[in-house]
C-alpha cells in the first residue's frame, strides 16, 4: 500500500504545513529532518511503500540537493521545495528528474502541492500510450510520465496502438507522433476515434513545426489536443493533466447523471436506456421485479425522514448483495427495480422469495431502535413486448401484492408455465 509520503525538511513551519497537506490528501506523512534520518527510515520501511517524496533542497547535512539524489536513486517520484529561487539553484534542480520544483512558504504554492499529491495518487490508475515517437522522444516522454506515476506503454505501429488500448481499459490517453511503421498518424487518430469517444480516450498529437501540417488537421481527425516540438516539461505535463482531468470530470458527471444520489444505484432513466436495447432482443428471456417497501410512510412519520433514508440505503445494500449479477435501479421514493438477464421463471421466483425473507429477517438499527421492514414485489417472468410494458405489468403484479396484504411476491409464473407448455406442443 503506497500511502506514505516522505518529507525531508528541517524548517518547523514548512514541516507543519506539508504534514497537514499530506494528511488532507488522505496520505500518511513520514517526516525526517535530515538526509541521515531519511536513510534510517528506509531501513524500517522500503521506498516502495511511499507514493512520493517532498524534499527540501537545502538541509544541514545535504546543502546542495543531495537529498533529492538520494530519493531519485530510490526511484521515488520527488517534489522539491526550496526557499532559494536563484537561477543556479533552479537549473541544478531541473537537471535532475524531479516531478516538480516549488518555492517554499507561500500559500499558493502549498495549494499547488496539495493538488499535485492528489494527482500523483490518481495517476497510478491511468495508462498512457506513447505512440509513433522517435526513440529519444519516447524515452523522454515515458520518463516524464513515470515520474508522475502514470502507467506507460509504447507503440510503433497502428496495430499495436489499437491492441494496447483494446486490452488495457485503464488507458485514457494516447500521445501520437509521426514515426509509425505502417500508416499516417491522422489515420490512427481517426480510427481510434471510431471506437472511443473523446470523453473516454484523449488523444494528443505531437508534431514538429516543420511538418507544416496545420494543427487543425489533427483536431479534425479527432485529436483532443496537439503539442508542437520543441516543448518544455511543464507544457507537456500541463497538457497531459488538463486532458486527463477533462475525462475524469466527464466521468464524474456521467456517474452522477446515471445514478441515484442517495443509494448509488442506477436511476430510472439510465436503467431504461441501458436495458431497452437488450430487453427487446427476441428470444432472450429475462425476469423483472418492481419492489416497494411496505408502509414506508410510517417509518418516516415515526423515526423521521433521515432515518427513512437510512432504511433506503440499507435496502439498496441488501439488493446489491442478493442480486449481484442483476441490473438494479431505484425508480424513485421507496421503489426499486431488478432486471435479471437469462433467468428462468422458477429461479427468478426463488431468488425473489429468498430476498423477501432476508429483508423481513434483517431489522435496521437506528439509534438503538430496531425497525422491522418488509417489501412487496411484482415479478414478471414472461417478458412483454417492450421493457416499458414489462415494467408496467410488474407494477400491476406489485399492486396485487400490496392488496393481498404486503410482505409478499406476486408473479406471473402460472402464465409463464402455460406459455412454456404451449411452446412445447408446437413442433
Ligand atoms: P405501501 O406499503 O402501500 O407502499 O405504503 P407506503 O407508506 O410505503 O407508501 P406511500 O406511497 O404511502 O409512502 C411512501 C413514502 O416514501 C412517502 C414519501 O414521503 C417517502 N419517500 C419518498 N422518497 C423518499 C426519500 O428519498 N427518503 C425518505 N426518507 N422518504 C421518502
Ligand atoms: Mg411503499
Ligand atoms: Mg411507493
Amino acid at each position: 500500500m503506497q500511502n506514505k509520503v516522505l518529507i525531508i525538511e528541517d524548517s518547523r513551519t514548512a514541516i507543519n504545513i506539508v504534514v497537514k497537506l499530506v494528511e488532507q490528501a488522505d496520505l500518511v506523512p513520514v517526516v525526517s529532518q535530515s538526509l541521515t534520518e531519511a536513510n534510517h527510515l528506509f531501513m524500517q520501511s522500503p521506498p516502495e511503500d511511499y507514493l512520493c517524496a517532498i524534499v527540501d533542497y537545502n538541509l544541514p547535512d545535504a546543502p546542495n540537493g543531495q537529498a533529492i539524489d538520494f530519493c531519485l536513486d530510490s526511484i521515488l517520484p520527488t517534489i522539491v521545495v526550496t526557499a532559494r529561487m536563484d537561477k543556479g539553484t533552479r537549473d541544478d534542480v531541473l537537471r535532475r528528474e524531479v516531478v516538480d520544483y516549488i518555492p517554499k512558504e507561500n500559500t499558493q504554492t502549498y495549494d499547488y502541492l496539495a493538488r499535485l499529491l492528489k494527482r500523483l495518487e490518481k495517476n497510478k490508475q491511468i495508462g498512457i500510450v506513447v505512440a509513433g515517437q522517435s526513440r529519444t522522444a519516447a524515452v523522454r516522454m515515458t520518463s516524464l510520465l513515470r515520474r508522475h506515476n502514470f502507467i506507460t506503454y509504447e507503440a510503433n505501429s497502428a496495430e499495436r496502438t489499437y491492441q494496447l488500448v483494446r486490452e488495457n481499459p485503464e488507458i485514457r490517453l494516447v500521445i501520437t507522433g509521426t514515426d509509425f511503421d505502417d500508416v499516417k498518424s491522422t489515420t490512427i487518430i481517426s480510427n481510434l476515434r471510431m471506437d472511443y469517444a473523446k470523453e473516454r480516450l484523449a488523444i494528443i498529437s505531437v508534431n514538429t513545426q516543420e511538418a507544416q501540417l496545420s494543427s487543425a488537421r489533427f483536431i479534425k481527425s479527432g485529436a483532443n489536443d496537439f503539442l508542437l516540438t520543441p516543448y518544455c516539461h511543464e507544457e507537456f505535463l500541463c497538457r497531459i493533466t488538463q486532458n486527463i482531468e477533462l475525462i475524469e470530470n466527464v466521468e464524474a458527471l456521467t456517474a452522477m447523471a446515471n445514478s441515484d444520489f442517495l443509494t448509488g444505484l442506477f436511476n430510472r432513466r439510465y436503467f431504461l436506456n441501458k436495458l431497452s436495447g437488450l430487453a427487446v432482443q427476441r428470444g432472450k428471456r429475462y425476469a423483472l421485479a418492481v419492489i416497494d417497501l411496505d408502509n414506508f410512510k410510517q417509518v418516516n412519520d415515526t423515526f423521521g425522514h433521515e432515518n427513512g433514508d437510512v432504511v433506503l440505503v440499507h435496502t439498496a445494500l441488501l439488493l446489491r448483495q442478493h442480486f449481484a449479477d442483476a441490473v438494479i435501479a431505484r425508480f424513485g421514493g421507496e421503489e426499486f427495480c431488478v432486471f435479471m438477464a437469462d433467468t428462468d421463471a422458477q429461479t427468478a421466483v426463488d431468488r425473489m422469495e429468498s430476498f423477501r425473507v432476508k429483508v423481513s429477517q434483517q431489522p435496521v438499527t437506528i439509534s438503538q431502535t430496531s425497525i422491522n421492514i418488509s417489501i412487496s414485489a411484482g415479478l414478471l417472468t414472461a417478458p412483454a413486448s417492450s421493457l416499458v410494458n414489462s415494467i408496467s405489468r410488474a407494477d400491476k403484479l406489485l399492486y396485487q401484492a400490496k392488496n393481498a396484504g404486503r410482505n409478499r411476491i406476486v408473479s406471473d409464473i402460472a402464465f409463464s408455465r402455460a406459455l412454456e407448455r404451449a411452446s412445447q406442443k408446437t413442433p
